[in-house]
């Protein structure tokens, strides 16, 4: 998920691979390293900022040679630490690799190549694709048909930047679903996973696409497709400037998540659905500890608070088992009952948060069950829960969390289907219908990102920038997208919003509406679709200004009750949620644009809030 840089030519190799390094900083990291070719591979890698590893090879000095691979990683598959991070070096030191992405089925090679005499030292995914590379690399003698053959055997993403002992003088890359590109110098060339790594040497640039490898040396590039069969490549010519290259081009990170959304969604879900079923196997809790579980809280903070409140309704309706979300901060004081058959999951997206850590310390104390849902590999959170299922978001620089928010949705809708299944409380139909639904969401949020769709986004955004009080209404599954659609609001725009759910207005918020009064309806739920119409109607009636979000199916009879209306595609009803949120949060963002507020850091607010 994070960064990779490879140089070779005539200028010594480490102290451009840190440069790179520092300027892919941006996509966030845990642990770097560095790996230099001069009569062997010299290597050097540390846990925690890329300063660290500068000052321990003096800025690069220290390791001499004119070929090198640089990596700053974020962690999935082993905590940060200094032997999980990359570059990895083969069993018989052939091979040396830095990789970018995830191998799903490195558990499963894992098996094969220790069985054909590899050793491992680190927990990585990644030091398995070089054992497999280095296997077959000693199989066939002949680099490029074993990287060809590795590509074919690895399931998941990868983008690889590929060292071989016998080869000091050429290096290969290889990329499935995470970012690669390669950088044409004089006398000199790059490969990294974006742009500003390079663009100091170079804008003259190759986007790879999927299944596309080079192999290179100084002088030249030979590119092959996912056929292995030779193309030529144009490069493009880099006119932008740095600061907008590390944001892929978009003004900002938020709109930049927002449209990762698709991808970490595909990351979260994808490898854990196997032949149609949700595999949580690497579960310390059994089947029949599951199968005990008498009550469940969720606790967390923020926006993970309101994912998790998605999780009562989903992980009620699915497995019936009473659900109770709570506030991190409140929980703590709650005196809760809590024993054995009690399952806490505790979400946070840093796996740091102050409140939500010490919640879930107080539970493990108290005897209940803990399941983290985390994006950050080894953080405290992850190592305290009994369990973790990690959300494979990426890293998320913005503030305001949309990315992120969508994968813990994600993971409660595996989990409840993993717990239904256990259980028994979920029809075969229903499971399936859930699982195509499941995998089907990220297409369907691509297309709720449509040009056409932002623009009209916008249009309304900045029509209603003046507003100073929102009411955010929906009902069951649409309450707590409400309260997240309220939360970015407040967040990046600075607007009083208040999310309510829409049965509750006329006890008493509905005395606030008055003349041209904003109340965004969220109307996704079909059988309640007429119940929320009417509260619509009652807020009309008082001369609010209403903007509708539902389904597309449900398009004719919304236009005829509000005045805007932003349209999202259908899917199952438990998973609509994760279409609805979308467009609220790009009308967020604009919002915050048209009211001139600065969207990635917004004020008085921190990423990660590790303060009680
Ligand atoms: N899956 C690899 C690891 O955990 C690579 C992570 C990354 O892309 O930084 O080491």
């Amino acid at each position: 998920m994070c960064g990779i840089v490879g140089y070779l030519g005539k200028q010594q190799a480490a102290p451009i691979l840190l440069d790179g390094l520092a300027k892919l900083e941006y996509r966030g990291y845990d642990s770097a390293g560095v790996c230099v070719y001069n009569d062997g591979f010299c290597v050097s890698k540390t846990v925690g900022r890329l300063m660290n590893l500068s000052s321990k090879i003096d800025g690069g000095a220290a390791l001499t040679g004119h070929m090198g691979i640089g990596h700053t990683r974020w962690a999935t598959h082993g905590a940060p630490s200094d032997v999980n991070s990359h570059p990895h070096i083969a069993t018989n030191g052939k091979i040396g690799i830095v990789h970018n992405g995830i191998i799903e089925n490195y558990l499963s090679l894992k098996l094969f190549l220790t069985e054909h005499g590899k050793t491992f030292l680190s927990d990585t995914d990644t030091e398995v694709a070089a054992n497999l590379i280095e296997y077959l690399y000693e199989e066939e003698g002949d680099l490029l048909k074993a990287v060809q053959m590795a590509a074919k055997q690895m399931e998941g993403s990868y983008a690889l930047g590929i060292m071989c002992i016998d080869r000091p003088n050429a290096m290969l890359a290889v990329k499935k679903d995470s970012p690669l590109i390669f950088g044409f110098g004089e006398g000199e060339n790059f490969i990294a996973s974006d742009v500003p790594a390079i663009l100091k040497y170079t804008r003259k640039v190759v986007y790879l696409n999927d299944g596309d490898m080079v192999d290179f040396t100084a002088d030249g590039a030979t590119f092959y497709n996912s056929l292995g069969e030779e193309v030529s490549k144009t490069p493009e010519n880099i006119t932008w400037e740095l600061s907008a290259a590390e944001k892929g081009g978009y003004d900002h990170f938020m709109l930049k998540e927002i449209h990762e959304q698709p991808k970490a969604l595909r990351n979260t879900i994808c490898p854990r659905i196997k032949d149609g079923r949700v595999r949580m196997d690497y579960l310390t809790l059994t089947e029949d500890d599951l199968r005990g579980i008498r009550r469940i809280y969720i606790v967390a903070c923020g926006s993970a608070y309101y994912a998790g409140y998605h999780g009562k309704y989903i992980l009620e309706k699915i497995c019936r088992i009473p659900v109770e979300p709570m506030l991190a901060s409140e929980f703590r004081y709650a005196d809760p009952i809590l024993d054995e058959h009690t399952l806490v999951i505790i979400i946070s997206q840093s796996g740091e948060t102050a409140d939500t850590l010490a919640a879930l310390r107080q539970a493990n104390s108290l005897g209940a069950r803990t399941l983290g849902i985390v994006n950050v590999v080894g953080s405290a959170i992850a190592k305290a829960a009994t369990d973790v299922i990690y959300t494979w978001a990426g890293p998320e620089i913005a503030v305001a969390t949309t990315k992120a928010y969508s994968t813990q949705l994600s993971v409660l809708y595996l989990l409840a289907l993993y717990m239904g299944d256990l259980m028994g409380t979920l029809s075969t139909e229903e499971y399936d219908a859930m699982i195509c639904a499941l995998q089907a969401l990220p297409e369907q949020i691509e297309q709720t990102l449509t040009a056409e769709k932002l623009a009209a986004i916008k249009d309304m955004a900045y029509d209603c920038r003046d507003n100073h009080d929102v009411f955010f209404i929906g009902r069951n599954l649409d309450n707590p997208t409400c309260m997240e659609g309220s939360l970015k609001l407040k967040e990046i725009a600075y607007v009083h919003s208040e999310a309510y759910a829409a049965g509750e207005l006329k006890h008493g918020p509905i005395s606030l509406i008055e003349e041209n009064t904003l109340v965004v309806a969220v109307a996704g739920v079909e059988e309640l679709f007429d119940k929320t119409m009417s509260n619509v109607k009652e807020v009309k009636a008082r001369g609010a200004n209403v903007l509708g979000v539902t389904t597309e199916n449900m398009a004719e009879e919304i236009c005829k009750t509000v005045d805007r209306c932003l349209l999202v595609p259908q899917t199952h009803p438990l998973l609509q949620p994760s279409l609805n949120i979308v467009p609220l949060q790009v009308f967020s963002y604009y919002v915050a644009l048209a009211r001139g507020c600065d969207v990635d850091k917004p004020r008085n607010l921190a990423k990660s809030v590790t303060v009680e």
